[in-house]
């Protein structure tokens, strides 16, 4: 948090410092997803040795998921070809608004611009051979999307999970959920609200995301029931 002195900001454990929340997924099939492109793209990608990028699936549209988008440019020159994003309806309206430029015609070219493919995402669809599944959640009044691959579900910015999509992440060997704070927030779970919706999933594993500095790394993880832990900036989890 900036201008803040309190025990996690000024941690020495490097667990305590968070980028903003964003996953990379291999899959099966040898592709590297993305999930959600926020502004500290470029330093994660740098941070973590990240040098392709086949797809980007976006959870919703807000700036500390998207804001990393026009960095995109690079991964367009290595490979050679645009980038595949997918996204709800709203959340692809979100990006053509706040990246207007790219979508423009007027649009220099010379400085380079991030070449994006946009596909609205209307239920479970493939990219390459893997399945995704959007999971319906609410992240306050707004509807958006977690997502499944297989095994693992991901599903930040989330205040409710609605009756139907529970029946979806059954079976699960890794679960990582939002948990932002110990209070309650409008928009996102709490931490207590979280390790309930955790109990009832009941993943193998579950790791929480998006957290702010109110929950430490080590002291939040030496409270949390056998199989929940909080997520830090560059752990790995082989499935
Ligand atoms: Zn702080
Ligand atoms: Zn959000
Ligand atoms: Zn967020």
């Amino acid at each position: 948090m900036i201008g803040c002195d309190c025990g996690t900001c000024r941690s020495a454990d490097p667990r305590d410092k968070r980028w903003r929340t964003s996953v990379r997924v291999e899959t099966d099939d040898g592709q590297s997803l993305l999930i959600d492109a926020g502004p500290d793209l470029r330093a994660q990608a740098l941070a973590f040795d990240i040098r392709r990028v086949d797809a980007i699936l976006f959870t919703h549209g807000h700036s500390d998921h998207i804001l990393g988008l026009d960095d995109v440019r690079r991964f367009n020159v290595l490979q050679r070809r645009s980038m595949a994003c997918f996204g709800d309806p709203a959340t692809i309206r979100d990006v053509r608004r706040t990246f207007a430029y790219v979508f423009e015609a007027a649009t220099a070219h010379g400085g380079g611009l991030p070449q994006l493919d946009l596909f609205e995402i209307a239920g479970p669809f493939c990219v390459g051979r893997q399945e995704v599944v959007p999971i319906p959640i609410f992240h306050g009044s707004r509807a958006i999307l977690g997502l499944r691959l297989g095994p693992f579900a991901y599903l930040t910015d989330c205040s409710r999970i609605p009756d139907a999509s529970w029946a979806l992440l059954e079976g699960l060997d890794l679960l990582v959920l939002d948990a932002l704070r110990k209070s309650p927030h409008p928009t996102h779970f709490s931490l207590s609200e979280a390790v309930d919706a955790a109990r009832r999933i009941a993943a193998r594993r579950t790791c929480f995301t998006h957290m702010c500095h109110d929950l430490g790394h080590a002291a939040t993880c030496a409270v949390l029931p056998a199989g929940m832990e909080l997520a830090y900036d560059g752990l790995v989890v082989s499935l």
